[in-house]
């Protein structure tokens, strides 16, 4: 399989970077998604000129301006040539299909980046990093994470998610203009969709059904599809989901291998078993009897086995 390509703070990868001639290398990162993630790493800091190492920046609050300023010297403010800098790289990142961002930085910090009034006290509001702020902006269905976030599990798979169903859509969708790329795109989401709501998941299908309206009708429905699969799917609806794919053997099982079934989907229920036990289970059953349909349902793999992530609650 090909890799995807991701955007990364190049100091997340061990490069040597960080004003200090530090790097924050995030092992996460490069032993485990580089074997599907091809990185595209980014020093936003460094591209502007201010060298390694360089004198640490911080963000200062001007009013409701936020500003990125020398730590010691405020007259040396780097907020221009950062926002331009970001600018000049959007181009570069459209064929991205995620972006990890460093935490904390006042460049690539994308959640509660510390920032500071003029006098060097704490402002009470934390911001986004300046450059982030621009790609946030300006590329918002863009999958985008912290890499700290990345050691909450939930956080990581609903990140790992979007990053996968990104590429599936530029290779699947947008390659081909046939309206039916859309419906089958669509129908092979459905349960992965449901899962995450199902009030959009049927908004998406009033789109669908418009699918040979053309281009605007697959711009709506990628932004919608996006926010769907942002919103954190709960158990109870994985719970829904599951019996729902049960009804799939109907008349393929035998009432013990149900039963068995069942008694998966409540243990998890009961949040006693991962997820990854009852969606196992399935998947083999739908080996087993050639449930084609179920098979090629992303819900029962959203992403590579390998990488575990439903090994949780
Ligand atoms: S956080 Fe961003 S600006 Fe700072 S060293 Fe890492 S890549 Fe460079």
């Amino acid at each position: 399989m090909k890799k995807i390509k991701v955007a990364i703070s190049a100091c997340l990868l061990g490069q040597e970077v960080r004003y200090n001639g530090g790097h924050k290398h995030a092992p996460f990162c490069t032993q485990v998604l580089s074997k599907w993630f091809e990185y595209l790493p980014i020093c936003p800091e460094v591209e502007i000129g201010m060298g390694v190492p360089r004198e640490p920046i911080r963000l200062v609050m001007e009013g409701d301006q936020v500003r990125s300023k020398n730590v010691g010297d405020h007259s040396q403010d780097y907020t221009d040539q950062l926002t331009d800098y970001a600018h000049q790289k959007l181009p570069e990142l459209a064929d991205v299909c995620g972006y990890i961002f460093m935490q904390k930085s006042p460049s690539c910090g994308l959640f509660r980046v510390k920032a500071y009034l003029p006098t060097g006290m704490p402002h009470n509001e934390p911001q986004t990093g300046i450059y982030a702020k621009v790609i946030d902006d300006e590329l918002p269905l863009l999958p985008k994470e912290e890499a700290g976030r990345l050691n909450d599990v939930h956080l990581r798979e609903n990140f790992i998610i979007r990053v996968f169903a990104t590429d599936a859509w530029r290779r699947e969708v947008l390659s081909d203009n046939a309206p039916g790329a859309l419906v089958e795109f669509h129908r092979r989401y459905k349960f992965l969709l449901q899962a995450h709501s199902e009030v959009m998941y049927r908004e998406l299908g009033r789109l669908v059904a418009r699918a040979n309206e053309g281009e605007s009708i697959r711009r709506d429905y990628f932004q919608l599809f996006m926010q769907c699969l942002a919103k954190p799917a709960k158990i109870k609806s994985h719970v829904n989901v599951l019996y729902h794919l049960l009804g799939f053997f109907k008349n393929s099982l035998s009432t013990e291998a149900k039963a068995s079934i069942i008694k998966t989907i409540e243990q998890y229920q009961q949040q006693k078993v991962f997820l990854m036990t009852p969606l196992t289970m399935m998947r083999h059953y739908a080996e087993v009897h050639h449930i084609n349909y179920l098979l090629e349902q992303v819900y029962l793999q959203p992403y590579p086995n390998e990488l575990g992530l439903q090994n949780h609650i």
